[in-house]
């Protein structure tokens, strides 16, 4: 067996990273999910994390950890999402050069936000191709190439999945002894990095990925024993429209997680509304996955301790709004 792409050495370096620049986020309690579900549930609260999301943890590790040359040079993503926003923000905390590349039809107010946060800073742009017309990575690899930049990918790189996992440990640092730990899956950047910091503090500790029911690529490869491909899902938990795992973060999560569940599109909304009303909480749909397994019962967890990972706060109001009025 080879080596996992990461070790909690990883995990305690982006820890030291990040501290003082990331917000060591809430962990929230509600007495109506403990009594729902029977557990007693640590929600640990990324939509509280900076630019809205955990993506922040691995983005700014990763250029955090660049040689000099690399700084000077910069870095390249391609997002239409939280990554874009992470990477732009690190870029501007550090001074490093960023170029995101993204789609035509990228939400306005994500792209507002990514040049929001590179706005004065010289060398730092958005690129916009049409996805219809263009490819994203020939883009990616000619800009890559005259400047000299350093490509960050959203999930499967060994700085990006070992500052994810800083969002386990300090949950599990702040709280102590968990059974079961829950969280969302997209490219498995953040469930690699968190089972690999919660096996660490607590061997005996459950990890459950989440995915939506759609797009159960990973789901699908642990049962194969490969990475599975599928077409781009259909559902409402945009941060988790991946078509499959990483080649870095799938061995991880077939070495340390358990098992990977789904949960609807209706129920992110009956989660997105549990939060909304009763916490008080802005949860993205993806952001709503682990949440949702254990609050519409797929997980049960009667008298355990529980931890769920809330993984960001982002959604267009006018979405959200929708989303709310939805009947239950
Ligand atoms: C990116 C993202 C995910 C999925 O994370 P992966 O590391 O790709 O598994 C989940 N929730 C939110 C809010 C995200 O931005």
């Amino acid at each position: 067996m080879t080596a996992l792409a990461i070790s909690f050495a990883d995990i305690e370096a982006a820890a030291a990273r990040l501290a003082g620049v990331a917000h060591r986020t809430p962990v929230l309690r509600s007495r109506t999910a403990d009594e729902r579900t029977g557990a007693q549930v640590f929600f640990k609260a990324e939509n509280h994390q900076r630019m809205g999301a955990f993506k922040f943890r691995g983005g700014y590790n990763a250029l955090a950890a660049f040689t000099p040359e690399q700084r000077r040079a910069g870095a390249l993503a391609f997002s239409s999402g939280n990554h874009a926003q992470a990477i732009a923000l690190s870029g501007r905390l550090l001074g490093i050069p960023t170029v995101i590349v993204m789609p035509h039809d990228a939400p306005a107010a994500k792209l507002a936000a990514t040049r929001a946060y590179q706005q004065g800073q010289s060398g730092s742009e958005v690129v916009i191709y049409d996805r219809y017309t263009e490819d994203r990575a020939a883009i990616g690899q000619r800009i890559a190439a005259e400047r000299g930049m350093t490509l960050i990918p959203p999930f499967d790189h060994p700085h990006v999945m070992a500052g994810q996992g800083t969002a386990a440990l300090e949950l599990i640092d702040e709280v102590g002894h968990l059974d079961a730990l829950l969280v969302c899956v997209g490219g498995g950047g953040l469930v690699s990095g968190c089972a690999v910091a919660a096996k660490h503090r607590l061997p005996g500790i459950t990890v459950v990925g989440v995915e939506p029911e759609a797009g159960n690529d990973t789901q699908q490869s642990l049962a194969a024993g490969r990475i599975v491909h599928i077409d781009v899902p259909k559902t409402i938990a945009d941060g988790a429209q991946t078509q499959a795992s990483g080649q870095l973060t799938f061995p991880v999560i077939q070495a340390l997680v358990a098992r990977v569940v789904t949960v609807s599109d209706a129920q992110l909304v009956r989660s997105m509304q549990f939060f909304a009303e009763r916490m008080k909480q802005v949860v993205e749909p993806t952001g709503c996955l682990a949440a949702a397994a254990l609050l519409e019962g797929v997980e049960t967890w009667r008298g355990a301790r529980v931890g769920v990972i809330l993984s960001g706060g982002n959604v267009d109001l006018p979405r959200y709004a929708e989303m709310l009025a939805t009947p239950a």
